[in-house]
């Protein structure tokens, strides 16, 4: 079985390539029916915070990247994490360091000064312990000195680097507390981790962690190093740029299924799929389909899929999306009854809006209280002609039945008889109606207003 982990640093808020990260990971376990953990790396005590684990759990949120199991704390297994660098001791894989802090200084300094490799060869790796004096020291473990070590990745291919370039890594500190390469591997080893997917920044580390499996005879799982996301212009990515936590992206208003498709999109592709559903791209999702070069982060496309994923969203769930985002963005709740009316405007609502923003200027008809106070291109509209004739409208539409066909075949009609288009009575029906001029249909308002409050709505404009 698939099981699959993000593990995020808590410094800082979940950021868009951490949230890519997670989103592989997740729709990788997904499709296979798999196990996706989360495990929160804190072992850097000056730098790892709460609130940053917290923003990390929240955003995923957001984003409906649901883990299995508990939230796994690296630092709470250090004991367990030294447990093993002492079995390493005990089985001759790794020795006791006895060198100090000043001699590695000393070491390196006189290296780079005789233009010779800094790469410390500690004195004590096959020292006698006869000799070992009654010091603090690290344990290190005795990597290979000659020969390669291979990283098969799925996305790199194959990455070899030469052993004698590996130094005699410190997996336990003098002080006792374990390296963070060692607690990776500890901890992917015991929660069972069969794929890590993660940033192509973690390469050199993944050479480094293989010998610790190797030392430990365990199953190495498949690696995939993914392509760090660039900006439009090819270059690291910078807050213009998207740069932002996820958090920004919610409240800038971008629903999470479009944000999940547009993310999936981000240096993964299929065929030339570009909008999918969460079930498409859980089946569809694959290593193989992961690009070599970095991708480039483009709003146009984070924007147009959105659009489509609104567009397709289900009413209810949508509404239920559109008060989260005002919860998020600190905007008063919608009351029951402006809800109501939202949710039966939402059919009109989500064609053609790409954020929720977008959706609730469209929506400022539902959302407005009599007397409708039109905007300046709006009340360009209501000039004494168009007051005049929405003036005579409003009885036939007091005698219509409200449905759509009856209310169609009632403008028309009127506007035949004033020897013009439906068209040229738009504008001023929804100023009056809206007070804007970028609306649903003039027939859509009216079907979800009814016929008391649209009457009512162009009788205060008719003045
Ligand atoms: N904690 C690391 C980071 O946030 C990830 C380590 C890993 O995935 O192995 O970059």
């Amino acid at each position: 079985p698939v099981v699959t982990r993000f593990a995020p640093s808590p410094t800082g808020y979940l950021h868009i390539g951490g949230a890519r990260t997670a989103l592989f990971n997740w729709l990788y376990a997904r499709g296979r029916g798999g196990k996706f953990l989360l495990r929160i790396e804190d072992t850097d005590r000056e730098r790892s915070t709460p609130e940053a684990t917290a923003a990390i759990l929240k955003g995923m949120e957001w984003l409906g990247l649901d883990h299995d199991g508990d939230v796994v704390s690296q630092a709470a297994g250090a004991e367990r994490h030294a447990e093993v660098a002492h079995q390493l001791l005990a089985e001759g894989k790794a020795y006791k360091c006895f060198s100090t802090q000043e001699e590695i200084q000393a070491f390196r300094e006189a290296a780079r000064a005789e233009g010779k490799s800094t790469l410390f060869r500690s004195p004590w790796r096959d020292a006698d312990p006869a000799t070992h004096p009654d010091a603090p020291y690290a344990i290190r473990i005795k990597a290979p000195q000659d020969g390669e070590t291979v990283i098969r990745d799925k996305v790199q291919g194959d990455v070899t680097i030469r052993n004698d370039q590996l130094d005699d890594m410190i997996l336990l500190r003098s002080d006792g507390t374990p390296v963070y390469m060692l607690a990776v591997v500890v901890d992917d080893h015991d929660m069972g981790v069969t794929h890590v997917i993660r940033g192509d920044d973690h390469l050199n580390n993944a050479a480094r962690q293989m010998l610790i499996y190797q030392a430990m005879g365990w199953d190495v799982p498949v690696w995939a190093h993914i392509p760090l996301i660039h900006g439009p212009d090819g270059k690291k990515l910078s807050k213009r740029h998207g740069a932002l936590g996820v958090d920004e992206y919610q409240k800038m208003g971008y629903p999470a299924a479009g944000m999940r498709n547009y993310l999936a999109r981000l240096g993964w592709s299929h065929g030339d799929d570009e909008f999918f559903t969460d079930a498409q791209a859980q089946a569809w999702f694959d290593l193989d389909g992961i690009g070599k070069s970095p991708a480039r982060f483009d709003f146009k496309k984070l924007e147009n899929l959105c659009g489509q994923h609104i567009a397709a969203s289900d009413d209810a769930a949508l509404l239920h999306e559109l008060q989260a985002f005002l919860a998020a963005t600190d905007q008063p709740a919608l009351s029951d009854a402006r809800s109501d009316l939202m949710g039966k405007a939402m059919y009109c609502l989500k064609e053609r809006a790409k954020t929720f923003p977008e959706l609730l200027e469209k929506a400022q008809f539902v959302l407005a209280d009599r007397p409708i106070r039109p905007d300046e291109k709006a009340a360009a509209q209501l000039d004494d002609v168009s007051r005049g004739i929405l003036k005579e409208l409003t009885p036939h539409l007091q005698n219509a039945s409200w449905t759509r066909d009856a209310l169609e075949a009632v403008a028309n009609e009127f506007a035949e008889s004033k020897n013009t288009k439906f068209g040229k009575l738009a504008g001023p029906l929804r100023a009056a109606l809206a007070g804007r001029s970028a609306t649903p249909s003039v027939f859509d308002m009216m079907l979800v207003l009814g016929r008391e409050e649209t009457l009512a709505r162009l009788t205060d404009a008719a003045g």
